[in-house]
């Protein structure tokens, strides 16, 4: 019998940075569609090597990987296989760096694979078992995009903040203006929000990775398996992360005026660079998509349920509203009761959506859409109360007052964002009586004390440029 051959161990020159790796999915005509690529491997005559042929597109670190993870289906297999591929194998070429809008530090390239041998055992886990693998990269990388996204997100306020505080107009800085506070106010609350999200999955992740580890399960599993268990939050956080940075870049580019728009200030880099984060690890729509499929297809397997829920809320909507007493003086009691109403909202609307397109919801992306919209604000907004009540806990009220501010701004956002959302989705699938039933409905769930806004942000406002920098 044929002894199989050991891989040989890359990992120490990868983590030692002797070699460089680069992640080779996406294709000409297979992008959003990454299981549709048309790379092949075929085994060779002597069971001894797979021979690939194909072409790469957009591949990070293209220019210099010394390997690469190379997605292809051998012979006619439904789902991709992975395959280990050192540049050493041969029969890889590529074409030029390609000329983009930002991120021009980055090496992108279309690589070409013509009869590139690789050893068999070469191949990454089982054979189809690739997309698998695919999938829980995107994973781990859609969080860590998100958590970039929010550093580069501190970077840009801080520049905008010391821009505004030494840019004078009318004779004073241009800091001392309500809009410019405004603005400032807002790019640092939905910062402060998407962090607070981010703190949370992380945990939520670590925590799950030592449980199944305490559970006996070996520690790659464990990592593959935490992060599968909060895929949906690891999607949320990357549209999120991504959206929040774009708003903070060109807001930052309306900060510095004239000077934004200057190749010669720093903003017009950050402005260029943070937009790629809205399309790789999947676009937004496909992250969006995939948030909803994800907590249906729980649902479906009974991991989760959300009919039950559904259904007590929209037998909540025939009943009369609870006036009953609360205790409104207990830290954030009456945001979380606005919390609990929002997911409610999110509820009500899914469980119609569903119960009305069944299976056919997945062709109502529209719809998909503002589900999804739902959820990410409810969950951010949750997130960023989680972490005030935890930093007041820790330090006291007075010493988290803007924090406390922030939460409240981000608070009333995020239920704005949803009953525009639940309104735009309940209109496009229902008709007289239920629709009307159901906007009333979202009304009620939606509905929030009036806050003084404007002065929240600029308390905000003021603790940021008195700081001088983005200072939480
Ligand atoms: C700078 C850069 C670096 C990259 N690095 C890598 C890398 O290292 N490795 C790698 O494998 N790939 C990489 N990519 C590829 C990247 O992941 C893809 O560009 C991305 O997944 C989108 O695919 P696409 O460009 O083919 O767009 P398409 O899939 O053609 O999408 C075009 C538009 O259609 C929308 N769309 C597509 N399908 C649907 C759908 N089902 N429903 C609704 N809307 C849809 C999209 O959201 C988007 O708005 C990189 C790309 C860039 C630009």
């Amino acid at each position: 019998m044929e002894m199989k051959h050991k891989r040989k161990n890359i990992f120490p020159s990868l983590l030692q940075g002797e070699y460089k790796a680069a992640y080779c999915l996406t294709e000409p005509d297979s992008g959003s569609d990454a299981n549709s690529g048309k790379t092949k491997a075929k085994l060779t005559a002597d069971g001894k090597h797979y021979v690939i042929n194909g072409q790469k597109m957009w591949i990070t670190n293209g220019g210099f990987a010394d390997v690469y993870i190379v997605f292809a289906k051998i012979d006619d297999d439904k789902n991709l296989s992975a395959f280990i591929v050192e540049k050493a194998f041969g029969g890889i070429t590529m074409n030029e760096e390609e000329k983009k809008m930002g991120i021009k530090g980055s090496s992108t390239r279309q690589i070409f694979f013509n009869d590139c041998k690789v050893p068999v055992e070469n191949l990454l886990s089982e054979r189809e078992n690739g997309f698998k693998i695919a999938v829980n990269i995107l994973n781990i990388g859609r969080i860590k995009l998100g958590v970039a996204a929010v550093g580069g997100s501190k970077m840009a306020i801080s520049l905008a903040t010391k821009y505004a505080t030494e840019r004078k107009q009318f004779g004073v800085a241009i800091s001392t203006f309500g809009a410019i506070q405004h603005k400032i106010a807002e790019v640092v609350t939905r910062v402060f929000a998407s962090e607070s999200a981010h703190y949370r999955a992380s945990q939520n992740i670590d925590d799950a990775y030592n449980a199944f580890v305490a559970g006996g399960m070996d520690s790659a599993k464990a990592r593959l398996k935490s992060l599968e268990e909060f895929a949906i939050e690891c999607a949320i956080l990357k549209v999120h992360g991504s959206e929040v940075l774009d708003f903070t870049v060109d807001e930052g580019v309306q900060i510095y005026g004239g000077m934004g728009f200057s190749a010669e200030g720093p903003m017009d880099r950050a402005y260029r660079d943070a937009r790629i984060n809205r399309i790789f690890e999947g676009t937004n729509e496909i992250n969006r998509l995939l948030t909803i499929d994800m907590l249906l297809k729980r649902a479906m397997k009974g991991h989760l349920d959300l009919m039950n829920p559904a259904m007590a809320v929209q037998k909540e909507l025939m009943s009369i509203p609870d006036f009953g007493a609360s205790d409104d003086t207990a830290l954030f009691a009456k945001e979380k009761k606005a919390l609990s109403n929002l997911k409610k909202a999110g509820l009500m609307v899914s469980g119609a959506a569903i119960q009305k397109f069944m299976a056919k919801l997945s062709e109502e992306q529209e719809i998909l859409m503002n589900l999804a919209d739902m959820l990410i604000e409810g969950y951010v907004a949750e997130s960023v109360i989680l972490r005030v009540e935890k930093l007041i806990s820790m330090r006291g009220e007075k010493a988290c007052e803007i924090e406390k501010e922030m939460a409240i701004i981000y608070l009333h956002r995020a239920i704005e964002l949803a009953a525009a959302a639940g309104k735009s989705a309940i209109t496009s699938f229902a008709e007289g009586d239920e629709q009307r039933l159901m906007l009333m409905g979202l009304k009620r769930f939606t509905k929030i004390d009036p806050y003084n806004l404007k002065t929240a942000r600029r308390k905000v406002a003021k603790h940021v440029i008195d700081k001088g920098e983005y200072p939480f």
